[in-house]
């Protein structure tokens, strides 16, 4: 599981921030998590191959989150993009882009799916044979969802050089499955673990979009590999940051250590700050797992 940040700024503009905007790699597949305006661009510097975008998680409908969007969908559909697209996020999103593209006459020629997050609840989105993903919800000015997503568990590893050459193909799945193979025909037996190594185990990432401090996120996010959260403020702003239902740096590691999970990542800085030190100085002394996100930079969990 690849997380690839490309902005980490928060509404207001900084010359050398954009706004948010997280590139999730899982086997040949691409989630964007918000798209904040120019991500487009952001996507053609780090040469990212947007045919692989499969799925867009919008967390709410504040422009620093979202304003990027028509502008991508435009791009893929100049360049002949066919493959469907499905896009998650809150009510009003789909009316929003059919208004945008009706006005502009513009008719794509790739499917689009908007799915509808529900705010209030944690809810299943996607469940197939590598992923999982859920949303829950965050405390913000306006309905704002946080998403995790499970990469979930590699099958076994067939070792094929302990098994025999008269081994039948038909069985192979089966030894992934992590059965133990009964060969009728030879009256041959197979003990799984004989002849397979674990498979890679799950990784998990949550995301947390922009919200106030809320312990009631915690139950979502226990134990997760990589918690990334907003860090919009210091502590030295820790009112601001409550009348604008943002955390400080401080806030989000003690959500990281209440959930106990492995690896901090923090983001959405607010303009008025020039340099992040103090962002890892003050989250640290409280988790001290904690990075700051860096533009263009990936982690790997
Ligand atoms: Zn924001
Ligand atoms: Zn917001």
């Amino acid at each position: 599981l690849e997380i690839t940040t490309l902005g980490i700024g928060s509404a207001s503009p900084h010359k050398e921030r954009h706004p948010s905007a997280t590139l999730v790699k899982v086997a040949n597949d691409l989630l964007l998590i918000d798209c904040g305006e120019g991500t487009q661009y952001r996507l053609l510097e780090n040469r990212i191959k947007t045919k692989r975008l499969k799925y867009i998680f919008i967390s709410h409908l504040h422009g620093d989150h979202y304003f990027g969007l028509v502008g991508l969908l435009s791009s893929l559909n100049m360049n002949k993009r066919t493959e469907e697209l499905i896009i998650y996020g809150p009510v009003g999103l789909k009316k929003l882009l059919n208004l945008q593209f009706s006005l502009s006459d513009t008719k794509l020629n790739f499917k689009i799916s908007i799915k509808v997050t529900n705010p209030d609840t944690a809810e299943e989105l996607l469940n197939n044979d590598s992923l999982l993903i859920h949303t829950f919800p965050l405390k913000h000015r306006i309905s704002c969802t946080g998403f995790l997503i499970a990469q979930k568990a590699a099958k076994r590893k067939v070792l094929t050089d302990l098994l025999p050459s008269d081994f039948p193909a038909a069985y192979f799945k089966m030894l992934s499955d992590g059965q133990s193979v009964n060969d009728t025909h030879t009256g041959k037996f197979y003990k799984n673990t004989d002849f397979t190594s674990d498979g890679e185990e799950s990784k998990t990432f949550a995301y947390c979009s922009d919200t106030i401090f809320d312990t009631e996120i915690v139950k979502h996010i226990k134990n997760v590999d990589l918690l990334y959260h907003e860090a919009t403020f210091l502590e030295t702003e820790k009112n601001r940051a409550k009348i604008t239902f943002h955390a400080t740096a401080s806030e989000a590691a003690q959500i990281a250590k209440l959930a106990q999970v492995k690896q901090l990542l923090l983001g959405h800085f607010s303009a008025r700050y020039d340099s992040l030190d103090l962002f890892l100085e003050e989250a640290a002394a409280v988790f001290p797992n904690t990075l700051l996100a860096e533009q263009g930079k990936s982690v790997i969990i």
